[in-house]
């Protein structure tokens, strides 16, 4: 029985690593200014003034349609780190765990969303 509870839980990894690689990835926004009245799907918005980072602004990625703003100044709590990666894509840190609604709770990796509960963020 271990053995087969073993195949199982390689077989849930795999198919786990499979949804995350054919999820598209979402599009970086660099903004000045304000953002748009409405956010597009797969689309994270960086809103900056002289390259100083303020904040990013997301649709929920669980399709409640809320959305996640999220502090980047140092000083101001929370706040999120985002760091711009060699691939053109960007990563937050630390996860995104709304406490209200939806009470998604994800990572958000080189433009893709990782959820908390299915695989470990890399
Ligand atoms: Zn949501």
């Amino acid at each position: 029985m271990v053995i087969v509870r073993k195949i199982i839980n390689h077989l849930r990894k795999l198919w786990a690593s499979f949804q995350l690689w054919r999820q598209p990835r979402y599009h970086s926004i660099f903004i000045e200014g304000d953002l748009p009245n409405s956010l597009e799907d797969k689309a994270i918005y960086i809103v900056q003034e002289d390259g100083f980072l303020w904040h990013t602004s997301m649709l929920c990625p669980c399709g409640c349609g809320e959305v996640i703003h999220l502090n980047l100044i140092p000083d101001e709590r929370p706040c999120w780190q985002l760091s711009r990666n060699q691939d053109d894509t960007i990563s937050l840190f630390p996860s995104i765990w709304r406490t209200k609604g939806c009470q998604s709770h994800f990572w958000f990796r080189h433009n893709k969303v990782h959820w908390h509960r299915e695989i470990p963020p890399y």
